[in-house]
């Protein structure tokens, strides 16, 4: 069923379409708080919800009770208050000095994710206070954080100045392996235990944490989930057997051409494939312009009818070419065809990303705005009538 919650007329004349399946993401909300035990869930919604429309769905989000929203930039979070969403949305991304007074004014919390990022925030809590913060502690990935020895003191300072509120302290895992996201935890549980009065909400686990190794998150405050709500996340890769997470996503498009190549003829750009027999290339209106990776030439399929087909010569920007086989054959493949390029039908996006190693996450985040996104879902149509 199609519903068109937030989305344009025009979409219908698109040839290409993303659909977000909103039970999808519900059903998965639920499976993520099977995990997660008493801690909340932070809903990782940042590059506009990994694809798949950070308003929208945060809007699902808030019906089903999710009050906590993360993105990765401070123009995310803006966005998201421009669009009436008065839940808490924590900025997990280092803030720029010239940006502070604009966490205050749009009730965002800071991750102070360094020192020098505490020392301008102390610098200025008098003048554009009052101040939300987290203090992002660093246990081993390397990235942002404030190094472990130097807690306890930008803890003091910060709880020093009046005008900031320290309500957080929290790290990331740099992997599922097991031993080192222990290794992490350890080290992170130390600070915490040697600190005199810990800032009252804690968050360790992402996607695959939660899923690889629940006991870590349950006595925790809040849990940073992203792609297992997004159904980006194979649970039995992460060593889990509920293999329950539901894809939210699929994307199509439609067969716009069909020709016969002859033996020895050339396909798209550069002549990278060459016809070994005469066959049907169906020409797919579809490419990087959409934010489809170009590595899938000669390496991607599609589902068209449910069958797969191999992507043969490159990837254009807006169409690439899929070899569908014996032109003598009974016709399975005609103009206007709806092609899946991942999802129910076609390959799931977990192993189209395999297939040019990436992630799933890449895939559905690179979608550009030239894709319209269609949400779908029976429970969002009966809300809507
Ligand atoms: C994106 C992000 C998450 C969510 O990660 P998933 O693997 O998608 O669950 C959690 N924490 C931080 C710091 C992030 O940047």
């Amino acid at each position: 069923m199609i519903s068109n919650f937030h989305t344009p007329p025009s979409i219908a004349l698109s040839p290409i379409r993303a659909e977000v399946d909103l039970d999808a993401l519900r059903h998965n909300v639920r499976v993520v708080r099977g995990y997660a035990g008493d801690a909340a869930i932070m809903a990782a919604i940042k590059a506009d919800a990994y694809g798949h429309g950070a308003i929208q769905i945060a809007k699902v989000l808030q019906e089903v009770d999710v009050k906590h929203f993360a993105v990765a930039s401070i123009n995310e979070g803006i966005e998201l208050r421009e669009a009436g969403i008065e839940e808490a949305i924590y900025v997990l991304g280092a803030p720029i000095p010239e940006a502070l007074s604009a966490y205050v004014r749009h009730h965002l919390v800071v991750t102070i994710s360094s020192v020098e990022v505490a020392d301008a925030v102390i610098a200025t809590a008098s003048q554009t206070g009052p101040f939300v913060v987290h203090i992002k502690v660093d246990t081993g990935m390397h990235r942002l954080g404030v190094p472990p020895g130097d807690v306890p003191d930008v803890l003091g300072r910060l709880r020093a100045t009046p005008g900031i509120s320290v309500e957080g302290i929290w790290t990331h895992f740099a992997t599922v392996d097991r031993t080192f996201t222990l290794e992490q935890l350890g080290r992170f549980d130390a600070l915490v235990a040697s600190l005199d009065d810990p800032p009252p909400v804690m968050h360790v686990a992402n996607s695959g944490t939660l899923l690889f190794l629940p006991e870590t998150s349950r006595e925790r405050t809040l849990v940073r989930i992203g792609g297992a709500l997004y159904g980006l996340v194979v649970e039995h890769r992460v060593g889990t057997k509920e293999a329950d997470l539901q894809p939210a996503m699929r994307l199509v498009s439609h067969v716009v051409h069909l020709q016969i190549v002859e033996p020895g003829e050339t396909v798209s750009y550069g002549r990278t494939w060459t016809a070994e027999r005469q066959t049907r290339i169906a020409t797919v209106s579809a490419g990087y312009g959409d934010g489809l990776p170009r590595s899938l030439s000669n390496r991607g399929v599609v589902g068209i009818h449910g069958k797969l087909y191999p992507i043969v010569g490159r990837l254009c920007m807006d169409m690439f070419m899929v070899d569908v086989g014996n032109p003598d054959a009974a016709q399975e493949v005609g103009f206007g065809d709806e092609v899946v390029l991942f999802g129910e039908g076609g390959p799931s996006v977990v192993e189209l990303a395999e297939s040019i190693d990436t992630i799933a996450y890449e895939l559905t985040c690179g979608l550009t705005h030239r894709v319209p996104r269609v949400y779908l879902g029976e429970e969002t149509a009966r809300a809507e009538t």
